[in-house]
């Protein structure tokens, strides 16, 4: 087991002793139903066949079909989806959403393909998993550097083969092909309503704060363009090529179209380039990691300053990290809860595409916000019975429990 599942596992051993579970459930809850590797072969722009390394993790479908998005990125690994599987796992459950957990990935940097390499790729992800997919076994969404078009192409070549119309097969698909409206920032303004919940119950006033936003693609965009639009101070924003800073607060509607014209939010005209490094450390009271994972880790914890942290990307933390943070009362809104908003959404999506009737946005927003905030109140509830500030581990209880409760309901063979 290398290291990323093995904190993930250690942090379920944790919540399972604190919970008493028992063994029988907890051994199953500890390793992924299912992990599947194929060969991509893809016919690229020169004429010649690249074969790509393509993965899907069915974690656990206890609860209802697997769910997860895929992520397209050099770097993916097998840990790392199965580390992302078991956290679909845990989020739907404190979602109260009927899905399991699962996810998807190719080893492939997307910067260097073709629009038509792009979509042969995708095509062939879907006609390598068909057998293992569809809107009742497992659905897929978009994850990093995947997005409604590759979606689009999923849920194409997923009909054509099964011969009939199945846009129930993935989430995160454009609207004119039977996505949901407020699918695309749904994420972002889940996360939203948690951090508004968060600082009512800490009684913090939005012109006491200033935010810092890690990342800013789907996720962390949309977040920072929803608390600018409420009025809140965002003084810092980065992606993968640097950040940028202002303290006086970035114009957050113009760094959006600057990142659009040149591709980058650095050279910012109205802000100093930064380091991303620089970015996390910063004296802002609000840290929002919004890319990868690790990106608060034993090495830069102990310079974190910020006092809440909420996790919009997945893993930013790990568990060393975390251990510091606590010491310093630093207050982490987990991964779990807080970007569980995008498969809330998707399943508002999925309900659309089986029962063939579709929503206006004003109710996808409403119903997320009744959802997540059910999820935040049970959440938070707990973590004061605990009498600490461990968030996490209190949505851990709260995931693990309807879990555990579903696998004695219907049985272990
Ligand atoms: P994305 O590809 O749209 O954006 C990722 C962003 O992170 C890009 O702007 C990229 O430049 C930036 N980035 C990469 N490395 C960075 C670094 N070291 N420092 C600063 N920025 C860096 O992806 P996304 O969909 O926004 O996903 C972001 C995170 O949110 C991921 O962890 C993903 O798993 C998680 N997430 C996404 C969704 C969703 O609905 N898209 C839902 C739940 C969780």
């Amino acid at each position: 087991m290398s290291k990323q599942f093995n904190e993930v596992i250690d942090q379920l051993n944790k919540t399972c002793k604190i919970m008493n579970v028992d063994n029988n459930e907890l051994e199953i809850l500890r390793k992924p139903d299912r992990i599947i590797e194929i060969s991509l072969p893809v016919l690229m722009d020169n004429g010649r066949v690249k074969v790509f390394t393509g993965f899907r993790v069915q974690y656990n479908n206890i609860r209802g079909p697997y769910k997860g998005g895929i992520r397209f990125h050099p770097k993916v690994n097998l840990d790392e989806v199965k580390s992302l599987a078991f956290w679909m796992t845990i989020k739907c459950a404190v979602a109260n959403i009927p899905y399991g957990g699962g996810k998807g990935g190719v080893i492939v940097d997307v910067k260097k393909l073709s629009q038509g390499e792009l979509e042969r790729l995708s095509r062939a992800y879907a006609r390598g998993f068909a057998d293992f997919i569809g809107p009742l076994k497992d659905v897929p969404a978009p994850d990093v550097y995947t997005n409604p078009q590759i979606m689009a192409w999923i849920m194409d070549e997923y009909s054509r083969i099964k011969g009939e119309n199945t846009p129930g097969v993935v989430t995160g698909k454009p609207v004119e092909i039977n996505g949901s409206l407020g699918r695309d920032t749904a994420t972002s303004l889940g996360g939203f309503f948690v951090f508004e919940q968060v600082l009512d119950k800490m009684k913090i006033k939005k012109n006491q704060i200033n935010l810092a936003v890690q990342g800013f693609g789907n996720v962390g965009m949309n977040f920072a363009l929803i608390a600018y639009n409420a009025g809140y101070k965002i003084t810092a924003v980065s992606d993968s090529k640097g950040a940028i800073y202002n303290e006086k607060g970035l114009n957050i509607k113009e760094v959006v179209s600057h990142k659009q014209i040149t591709g980058s939010v650095i050279n910012f005209k109205n802000a100093k380039n930064i380091t991303n490094e620089k970015l996390l450390e910063l004296p802002n009271e609000i840290l929002i990691p919004a890319a990868l994972e690790n990106a608060i880790n034993k090495k830069n914890a102990n310079k974190i300053k910020a006092k809440i942290i909420l996790e919009l990307g997945n893993g930013p933390v790990t568990q060393e990290a975390e251990i510091k943070l606590q010491k310093k009362h630093i207050l982490i809104i987990p991964d779990v809860l807080a970007n569980s908003g995008g498969v809330i959404v998707s399943y508002f999506e999925w309900v659309q595409n089986l029962t063939n009737y579709y929503w206006e946005q004003t109710k996808v927003e409403a119903d997320l916000k009744k959802q997540i905030i059910n999820a935040f109140k049970i959440v938070w509830q707990i973590m004061e019975s605990q009498n600490n500030n461990d968030m996490r581990t209190a949505a851990y209880i709260v995931g693990i429990r309807r879990l555990v409760n579903a696998l004695k309901i219907r049985g272990i063979k």
